[in-house]
């Protein structure tokens, strides 16, 4: 038994060294050897030190003489990365355990290490590219800001001529009358894009979070759409919603989203019925709002929710699509992830995440 567990210690993928109460290499295991480029020979007998850069080898030492004091198992380094030295000159990044173990030789410790290097580089470039994308973002959001809010004044100016000249013309039923009213409609819908561009660039702007009763969000919104949902027979059931620190307005923005559109996206004379409810899921809540409408197709689960993306014609069913492109935005603001799931002909259901702040 003892000679199997001599070769598992031998080949197993962590470098092991065994130093006594000195700090002298006892042994070291073939691992070791590859890891650090030395043959066992050169190390038996010689000083931990010589596998530490230079600029480490002072604090190791009073680090380990206290370390024989009082003896644990634990993980050196307190989770930052320490640094070992190759026969070559090299260094590589490790992490290294620590435990005490008692031989016929007397009490020594045990430092298992493993080379780190790759796994921190890789951070190193995931961090690095994080950053980036943040900063890409975040010249993204003020070009579209600045675009959309710079678009506004030339549009207000083609506007104020096409009425200085369907004035003029006075409702003259000509070809030129014909190709003014179109121009008209078209900087209409342009200004409607334009003003979308601009809410959703600025979309959490100056925002703060406040403690938020979802149940009085809710009812302000159905509240605020009531002639829409008599005049369409809608039913909304709510749920017992919960209390979170979230953004007001762009919540109350979001369900009025997803409440309007639950009605608006109604099929034929079929009056819309709409669930909403929330639950606690993996420490996150979850908010569903159920229809009973048109459903969407899984093709398009995704598109909906980017910018100016629309699967109806406008002829029957007006919008822009914004909507929903906000409400991602907001869900990311909070922190959250949204989805939808649905069956092309008997409804959709919008979820939502938002984390359980304790603040
Ligand atoms: P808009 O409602 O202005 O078209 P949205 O961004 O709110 O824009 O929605 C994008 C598209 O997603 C809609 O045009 C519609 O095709 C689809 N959609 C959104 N909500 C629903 C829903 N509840 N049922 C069916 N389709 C929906």
């Amino acid at each position: 038994m003892r000679n199997t567990f001599e070769i598992v210690v031998e080949y197993a993928p962590n470098a092991i060294v065994l130093i006594d109460k000195t700090g002298t290499i006892a042994y070291i295991n073939k691992h070791t050897e590859d890891l650090f480029g030395y043959h066992r020979d050169e190390l038996i007998g010689q000083k931990l030190e010589v596998l530490i850069p230079e600029r480490f080898r002072h604090p190791h030492v009073h680090m380990r003489d206290s370390y024989i004091v009082s003896p644990s198992a634990r993980r050196m380094g307190d989770g930052h990365p320490l640094y070992g030295l190759r026969k070559d000159g090299s260094e590589i990044t490790v992490e290294i355990g620590l435990n005490p173990i008692a031989t016929a030789e007397g009490s020594m410790m045990q430092a298992s290490i493993i080379d780190i290097t790759e796994r921190k580089k890789q951070e190193s470039i995931i961090r690095k590219q994080m950053i980036e994308l943040e900063i890409k973002n975040r010249e993204l959001e003020q070009f579209s800001y600045i675009a959309s809010h710079d678009l506004q004044e030339p549009l207000r100016t083609v506007t104020n001529y096409i009425h200085i000249l369907k004035h003029e013309l006075k409702g003259e039923a000509s070809e030129t009358m014909r190709c003014i009213n179109a121009i008209d409609q078209s900087t209409a819908r342009m200004r409607v894009l334009v003003r979308g561009l601009l809410d959703f660039a600025r979309l959490g702007r100056d925002r703060e979070l406040v403690h938020t009763d979802c149940n009085r969000i809710v009812a302000d919104v159905i509240a605020d759409l009531e002639s829409l949902i008599r005049s369409t027979h809608a039913v909304i059931h709510v749920g017992p919603m919960p209390k979170i620190w979230a953004y007001e307005v762009e919540l109350h923005q979001l369900f009025q989203n997803l409440i309007s559109n639950a009605i608006k996206f109604r099929r034929e004379h079929v009056a819309p019925v709409i669930n909403i409810e929330c639950h606690m899921v993996n420490d996150m809540w979850e908010f569903s709002v159920a229809d009973n409408g048109i459903g969407i197709k899984p093709r398009y689960f995704e598109k909906i929710f980017n910018i100016f993306q629309r699967l109806n014609r406008d002829e029957e069913y007006e919008g822009h699509g914004i909507g929903l492109a906000n409400c991602k935005k907001i869900i990311e603001l909070h922190g959250g992830k949204m989805r939808v799931e649905s069956e092309p002909g008997s409804g959709s259901t919008f979820y939502f995440t938002i984390p359980d702040l304790k603040l």
